[in-house]
């Protein structure tokens, strides 16, 4: 009796490792390839204070269970951009599409401000807007705080999203990033 107990109990141990040995090659196979669900305030400069932080991560982890989420703060504001999924720039005010290289050259002038300043002259319909208020297509911004889910298993829901928007106290832009 005392053997097979061992013997199961070997069978169990090899297979868990075999198990946990195939998981961690299925991670690494997704890593070369990850979607994350990024989720920034409207305003850039907004950071919600830590007790609507611990709360969100709260509600996070309970909609999206397996996925690695990620609460992240910079000292300036960063471009929040869609990886490979980034496109097109079209104007907010006019809906022209914009030439990367202004918009480019606009960005290194912003860059330099540390984003502090987003002023874009639209080359098009020639009126101030912000590079924030942009149409990035997919969708990109700018943030000082930032949710990163790491290949969440589905959208986040409009309920969810509203849910969020109540935690954090602000508005919040969803961004789908690919690497
Ligand atoms: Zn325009």
């Amino acid at each position: 009796m005392k053997s097979i107990c061992l013997v199961i109990i070997y069978i169990l141990l090899t297979s868990f490792s075999f198990n946990s040995n195939n998981r961690i090659n299925t991670v690494i196979n997704s890593k070369m390839s990850s979607t994350i669900l990024k989720l920034i305030p409207t305003d850039p400069d907004f950071v919600p204070n830590e007790q609507n932080q611990i709360k969100a991560k709260a509600f996070l982890k309970n909609v999206f269970k397996h996925s690695d989420i990620e609460f992240n703060t910079t000292e300036n504001v960063e471009f929040v951009d869609p990886g490979a999924n980034f496109e097109t720039v079209n104007c907010n005010l006019c809906g022209h599409t914009i030439d990367i290289q202004a918009w480019q050259n606009a960005m290194d002038k912003a860059y330099n401000t540390k984003f502090k300043v987003l002023t874009f002259i639209t080359p098009c319909c020639q009126k101030t807007t912000s590079l924030n208020d942009l149409k990035y297509h997919w969708a990109a911004g700018f943030a000082k705080f930032e949710i990163s889910i790491l290949d969440p298993s589905s959208e986040i829901k409009t309920d969810d999203l509203t849910e969020l928007n109540k935690i954090l106290t602000t508005k919040i832009n969803v961004i789908w990033a690919h690497y």
